[in-house]
C-alpha cells in the first residue's frame, strides 16, 4: 500500500443515514425493562470498564458466574506479551454454571427447545432433564478414558445431544473441539489430528432440509487416517443401518443407560481451556482458536444479558450452527448461563419452505432471534409473502458474520420485525469469543450498516495501515484493533502460539489486530468495512468491498454481490463485481450497465465496477461467508492456486465461475 489512507469519505456519507432509536413498541411489550436505563448508563459503565478494568470485570465475574473457588487476581499479562490471563486463582465448572444452578432452582424450566428438521418432530428438555443427560454422558466419556485437559471431537448435527456433548466434556474438564457436521472427511481428519482428539462424538446420520447426511460414514472415512482415536460415541438420530467398528464404536443410548444420572462437576482453573474451534477459513488455513473457561463464559453471559437484553422467561433463538463460534456462544453458552430457553434448530431456513424461521418464532414465542446476513439475503430474495407471521414476542433481531447491507437491515427491521424489535448488528470473531462492537438492545441507537459502539472492556483503535500509527478523533478510517485485553479473547492458536502472536498481537505492538478495516464516524460509531485483504484501491481511493456490494444490492435484480480488486495498469486496482441475480431476471448487457450505474450513483464514478460477472452463486464458506480470495485468484488467472477450498459450502460453483470469467475474456 503506497499511499496514506485518505480520510473517511464513506464516514462522511454516514452523516446522512438515519438513526433508529430502540423502538417504543419494543419497550412497550418488554416483560420488565432493559437491563440498562439509558445510553448514559452504558457510557458510565463503559468508562469504568476501560479505566478500572480489574474492578469492573472482578465485579461482573462474581455477579454472573458461580465460582467453586473465588479468584484473587482479576487479570495478568499484556497484549505485547500474549500472556493474558483472567480470574487467575478462580475455579469453576462450565456445565455447573449452565445447568446445575438453574436445575436446582427450577428443574422443570425448559432449557432446550428442539425444533427438528421436520416441523412435527421436535421436543423440549428441561434443566432437570438436561442435568441428568449431561451427567450420564460425562460418565460415558470418563469410562472411555477422557481426562481433564483431553480434547474430544464433536461432529454432530443441530440436535440437543450436541449441547449435551459440549456440557458433558466441560463437566469433566475435557476440551471440546466441535467440527461443523457438513465438513468433509478430510477436513474432519485434519481437525481431529491437529487437536489430538482421541474420542469422537457423532450420530448415525443427520437430517437437514429434508436430506440425509451420512455423518457416521464421514467419520469412518476420516478416522482411517486417525490411528489415535480410540472411541467413537454414536447417537442414533435416524436409525440408519451404519457399520460399527468393534471395540471403537459405541451407541450413545446403550452407554448412557449404564451410568448414574448425577456426576459431580470437576472444577477447573479459570484459565483451563474450555474449547478449541477452527475458524471458518475465509482467509486461509483454519486456525484452532483456544478459549479458556472463566473469561469466555463471562463474555458469553455478559453479552447475552446486555446485547440481547435476555431476561428470565425469554425464548432465545440463534440460527447459527454449533459448528461455528456463533453457535458456541449464542446457541449454547449465553442462553444457558442466563438460565433461559434456547432453540436448537436442526434444519434450514428454506425447508419445508421459506417461512420456516418465522414459523418457529411464532410457534415458540421467540423473544430474540439471531442470524447471519447470508440467510437474510436468501429470505429477502425469496419474497416478503413468506413473512406473514406475527412474531409478536420478538424484541431483538441480531445479525452476525458479515457486514449487513443497509437494504437488508431495513428489510429485517420492517418486514421481519414490523418495526417492533431492535436490530443489533453484532461485530465479533471466533477469536474475540463474544460480541465486541455492538448495540445493546433497548439502549443503543442504531444506524443501518453500523455495528455501533464498543462493548464493555473493548477499547477500539483505528490504525493507519501504512504508518502503523493510531488515528485519533472521529471521522477516521483505517484498520481496526483493540487496545486492551478483555476476558473472552482467545489465548492461543492450538499448537501454534507463534502464529497467534504473528496474526493478532505482533502486527501492531500493544494492540490486538482484528484483520478488518473500519471507520469511526462523527459520532464515534463504528462501520466495519470487511477484511483488510478485501479493500480495493482504485487511483488512491481505498474502497471497501462491503460498501460497493451494499450499493449493488440496492438494485432490485441483485440477490447477492461480491466485489474484488484486480490489478489495473491505469488505476492500480480496478473494481470487479460478481453478482447473483434474482429469479425472473435476464443477465443482459443492459442489466450489467444498470448495475454499474447503480454504484456510480450510490458511491461515485471511481467505485464503478469495470467488469460485472453474472454468476449462478457466489463461493461461500460453510458458515455462509463470501470467499473473495477465490474470486481474486480466478480473475488473476491463478485457478491452479486457489488454496484451501475445503471450507466451501458448494465447491462446484468455482468451476462455473471460472467458465463465466473465461467466456467474458
Ligand atoms: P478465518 O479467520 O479463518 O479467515 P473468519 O474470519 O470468516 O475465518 P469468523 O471468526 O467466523 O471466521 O468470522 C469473523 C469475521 O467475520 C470478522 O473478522 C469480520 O470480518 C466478519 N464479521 C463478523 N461479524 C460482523 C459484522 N457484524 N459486521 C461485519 N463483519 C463481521
Ligand atoms: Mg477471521
Amino acid at each position: 500500500m503506497a499511499e496514506k489512507a485518505p480520510k473517511a469519505r464513506v464516514v462522511a456519507e454516514a452523516h446522512e443515514v438515519d438513526t433508529f432509536h430502540p423502538p417504543q413498541k419494543m419497550l412497550a411489550k418488554h416483560p420488565s425493562k432493559p437491563h440498562l436505563a439509558s445510553l448514559e448508563e452504558y457510557q458510565q459503565m463503559y468508562k469504568e470498564s476501560i479505566t478500572e478494568p480489574k474492578q469492573f470485570w472482578g465485579r461482573m465475574a462474581r455477579e454472573l458466574l458461580t465460582w467453586t473457588k473465588d479468584f484473587e487476581t482479576v487479570h495478568s499479562g499484556s497484549l505485547e506479551g500474549g500472556d493474558n490471563a483472567w480470574f487467575l486463582e478462580g475455579e469453576l465448572n462450565a456445565s455447573y454454571n449452565c445447568v446445575d444452578r438453574h436445575a436446582f432452582k427450577d428443574p422443570n424450566k425448559v432449557a432446550i427447545i428442539y425444533e427438528a428438521d421436520e416441523p412435527t418432530d421436535g421436543r423440549t428438555l428441561t434443566y432437570g432433564e438436561l442435568l441428568r443427560q449431561v451427567c450420564k454422558t460425562a460418565y460415558v466419556l470418563k469410562q472411555m478414558g477422557v481426562r481433564k485437559g483431553d480434547t474430544v471431537a464433536i461432529y454432530l448435527p443441530m440436535i440437543p445431544e450436541a449441547l449435551i456433548a459440549f456440557l458433558a466434556c466441560s463437566r469433566i474438564g475435557a476440551v471440546h473441539s466441535v467440527v461443523f457436521a457438513g465438513f468433509s472427511a478430510d477436513s474432519l481428519r485434519d481437525r481431529v489430528i491437529d487437536a489430538r482428539s482421541k474420542v469422537v462424538i457423532t450420530s448415525d446420520e443427520g437430517k437437514r432440509g429434508g436430506k440425509l447426511i451420512g455423518t457416521k460414514k464421514i467419520v469412518d472415512d476420516a478416522l482411517k487416517q486417525c490411528p489415535d482415536v480410540s472411541h467413537v460415541l454414536v447417537y442414533k438420530r435416524t436409525g440408519a443401518d451404519v457399520p460399527m467398528t468393534k471395540g471403537r464404536d459405541y451407541w450413545w443410548h446403550e452407554e448412557v443407560d449404564k451410568w448414574p444420572a448425577y456426576l459431580a462437576p470437576e472444577p477447573v482453573n479459570s484459565e483451563d481451556p474450555l474449547f478449541l474451534l477452527y475458524t471458518s477459513g475465509s482467509t486461509g488455513k483454519p486456525k484452532g482458536v483456544m478459549h479458556t473457561t472463566g473469561g469466555y463464559l463471562l463474555g458469553a453471559a455478559m453479552t447475552g444479558k446486555y446485547v440481547f437484553d435476555i431476561h428470565d422467561g425469554d425464548k432465545y433463538f440463534c440460527g447459527g450452527d454449533v459448528g461455528w463460534i456463533t453457535g458456541h456462544t449464542y446457541v449454547v453458552y449465553a442462553p444457558l448461563l442466563l438460565g433461559v430457553s434456547t432453540v436448537v434448530f436442526e434444519g434450514t431456513p428454506a425447508y419445508p419452505n421459506f417461512s420456516r424461521y418465522w414459523d418457529i418464532i411464532d410457534k415458540h414465542a421467540v423473544t430474540q432471534f439471531y442470524v447471519a446476513p447470508t440467510a437474510l439475503r436468501l429470505l429477502k430474495r425469496a419474497g416478503d409473502h413468506y413473512v406473514k407471521n406475527e412474531m409478536k414476542h420478538l424484541r431483538v433481531l441480531g445479525s452476525v458474520g458479515e457486514p449487513i447491507a443497509a437494504e437488508v437491515w431495513k428489510w429485517y427491521f420492517e418486514v421481519v420485525g414490523k418495526e417492533e424489535a431492535q436490530i443489533v448488528d453484532t461485530y465479533w470473531q471466533t477469536e474475540t469469543g463474544s460480541n465486541v462492537i455492538t448495540p445493546l438492545a433497548g439502549v443503543t441507537p442504531t444506524k443501518p450498516g453500523s455495528a455501533s459502539l464498543p462493548f464493555f472492556g473493548i477499547e477500539p483503535a483505528i490504525i493507519d495501515p501504512v504508518s502503523g500509527e493510531e488515528i485519533h478523533g472521529n471521522d477516521v478510517e483505517g484498520v481496526l484493533a483493540f487496545k486492551q485485553p478483555w476476558p473472552s479473547m482467545a489465548r492461543t492458536v492450538w499448537g501454534a502460539h507463534k502464529r497467534y502472536m504473528e496474526t493478532y498481537l505482533d502486527v501492531y505492538k500493544g494492540y490486538y489486530f482484528t484483520g478488518d478495516g473500519a471507520g469511526r464516524d462523527h459520532e464515534g460509531f463504528y462501520w466495519i468495512r470487511g477484511r483488510v485483504d478485501d479493500v480495493v484501491n482504485v487511483s488512491g481511493h481505498r474502497l471497501s468491498t462491503a460498501e460497493i456490494e451494499a450499493a449493488l444490492i440496492e438494485h432490485d435484480a441483485i440477490a447477492e454481490a461480491a466485489v474484488v480488486g484486480v490489478a489495473d495498469e491505469l488505476t492500480g486496482q480496478a473494481v470487479n463485481a460478481f453478482v447473483a441475480i434474482k429469479d425472473g431476471n435476464e443477465g443482459t448487457d443492459a442489466l450489467r450497465k444498470e448495475f454499474v450505474v447503480q454504484v456510480r450513483k450510490s458511491i461515485g464514478p471511481f467505485a464503478a465496477p469495470k467488469a460485472v460477472y453474472i454468476v449462478p452463486d457466489l463461493p461461500k464458506t460453510r458458515s455462509g461467508k463470501i470467499m473473495r480470495r477465490i474470486l481474486r485468484k480466478i480473475l488473476a488467472g491463478e485457478e491452479d492456486q486457489l488454496g484451501d477450498i475445503s471450507t466451501l459450502s458448494d465447491p462446484s460453483v468455482v468451476n462455473k465461475i471460472i467458465a463465466i470469467v473465461h467466456d467474458a475474456k
